[in-house]
């Protein structure tokens, strides 16, 4: 299921362009537009969901599934090494802009922590 007016649903349906790193039936890899960090990388479920709170119990496949490929592409650009961040915001007070659940994957630089 897509949402009309979502930034997100478009870039996975082809109508946004995108820089396009992976892709399968079920998920979306692609380059952030504001990159934070000199890989910044964005994965999201092809189906629309706000965010982590609207995924109901009988989806939750896609989270192991995205995490496994988030592995996967950190290997393949060599951030495995050297070691990347996984982020994923939810609401307001984490700042989250986009309500199309995805998951930032940061690397090629020191993080600090905490976040902020
Ligand atoms: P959030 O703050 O919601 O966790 O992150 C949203 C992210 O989406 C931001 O890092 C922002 O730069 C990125 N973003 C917003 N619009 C677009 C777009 O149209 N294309 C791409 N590639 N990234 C986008
Ligand atoms: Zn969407």
């Amino acid at each position: 299921m897509t949402n009309q007016d979502c930034i997100f649903c478009k870039i996975a349906k082809k109508e946004i362009p995108a820089e396009i790193i992976f892709e399968d039936d079920l998920i979306l890899a692609f380059k952030d537009i504001n990159p934070q960090a000199p890989s910044h990388i964005l994965i999201i479920p092809k189906e629309h969901f706000p965010s982590l709170n609207e995924i109901p119990n009988e989806k939750k496949g896609i989270l192991s599934h995205i995490l496994m490929n988030i592995k996967k592409i950190a290997q393949q650009i060599g951030a495995n090494k050297n070691g990347y961040r996984v982020v994923l915001n939810i609401g307001k007070n984490a700042g989250q802009e986009v309500l199309h659940i995805h998951f930032h994957l940061l690397s090629g630089r020191q993080m600090t922590w905490p976040p902020g």
